[in-house]
């Protein structure tokens, strides 16, 4: 049966099926086809693809006997996986239930739907969630804590003590995949390691740094996980009484703490080497995205060379509000 797809070449095949998976857009109904090294993958609504995938119709076959939520409710509903768990953000609750309920009784291997219970919240930026229904499998594990797999690494993490976000595994890979060998990284706001851990298997030697003790113990954990533990060391504590133990030292810094990023320009640059690349998160008005940011960055940085590499918008966050992230180069 014709369907829907993203033509995209093989390469950038598991790209594509995050940033269409992060906005809801897979048809888990029916069976990704490579032909030829290009790949096809369903999409449910090809009017809500970005311009910048080509959309064709051809023939995909249907997932076998697969039971999916939207086969048991009769219509297809909205859910991010994060490793065996589901995440809906439903404000109904018996709308929530019955998803929840179709997302267990399908055969989607997932063992827990959980709901978002508030925003991203506190210096350690993790949100409540109510679990909304369970398999009841694996009890010796919290019902929070799952691996999720992005590009190949894998991430155990407890979804209630540390924060993740899927939604931004395609930034993570357009950031570190500018990483060379031998590099000495920071990353002021490790969290679980997405940032840190690709960087390192990149041949980065890696500081990774968290308030979050619980984030820090993951990190590690995770940096053993992939097997790049011998390439990071992972800090707890304030990154501002950290730096001072690494000045002078990073060939690139991560700063992803997107709404106070700029009090914390100080830090980068008693971080910063010589030359020395900054990837700073920053969430501003549409009208100028990177304007507060570029100066904040100028400020802080007075005894070096600013240079603008790159000006990218990483998502939108809220009506007439960017995500963005700053590429520059810091050359004393
Ligand atoms: N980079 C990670 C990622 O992409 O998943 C985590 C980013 S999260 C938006 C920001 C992280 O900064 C949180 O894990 C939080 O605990 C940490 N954090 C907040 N204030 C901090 C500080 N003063 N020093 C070090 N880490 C801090």
């Amino acid at each position: 049966m014709e369907r829907p797809c993203v033509r995209v070449p093989r390469e950038a095949g598991e790209e594509t099926r995050q940033a269409l998976a992060a906005a809801a857009l897979i048809d888990e109904e029916h069976e990704i086809v490579v032909d030829e090294g290009t790949l096809y993958l369903p999409v449910t609504d090809p009017d809500a693809v970005a311009a910048e995938y080509e959309v064709v119709y051809r023939d995909v076959p249907a997932h076998d006997g697969q039971r999916t939520p939207a086969d048991i409710l009769g219509f297809d509903p909205s859910y991010e996986r994060l490793g065996d768990v589901a995440i809906v953000d439903e404000d109904d609750p018996d709308r929530a239930a019955t998803i929840a309920d179709a997302i267990i009784d399908s055969d989607l291997p997932v063992r827990a739907v959980l709901n978002r219970a508030s925003k991203v919240k506190g210096e350690l930026r993790i949100r409540d969630w109510t679990v909304l229904a369970t398999t009841g499998d694996d009890r010796d594990r919290p019902i929070t804590e799952t691996v999720h797999r992005e590009y190949g690494y894998e991430y155990l993490l407890d979804l209630s003590r540390v924060y993740f976000s899927p939604r931004l595994a395609t930034e993570r890979h357009r950031v570190t995949e500018q990483v060379a060998a031998g590099e000495h990284a920071v990353d002021m706001f490790a969290g679980v390691g997405p940032f840190v851990i690709p960087m390192a298997d990149r041949e980065a030697t890696v500081v990774g740094v968290d308030l979050n003790p619980a984030a820090i113990d993951y990190l590690r954990a995770n940096a053993r996980r992939n097997g790049v533990a011998d390439r990071v060391t992972a800090i707890q504590g304030d990154v501002r009484e950290v730096a001072a133990d690494y000045a002078d030292s990073a060939d690139r810094i991560v700063m992803n703490l997107p709404h106070s990023a700029d009090a914390f320009l100080d830090s980068a640059v008693t971080l910063a080497g010589d030359d020395c690349v900054l990837h700073y998160y920053d969430i501003q008005h549409e009208d100028d995205p990177f304007g507060p940011g570029e100066q904040a960055i100028r400020a802080a940085a007075t005894d070096y060379d600013v240079e603008i590499e790159a000006r990218h918008v990483v998502r939108s966050y809220a009506p007439h509000e960017l995500n963005v992230c700053l590429d520059v180069r810091l050359s004393r």
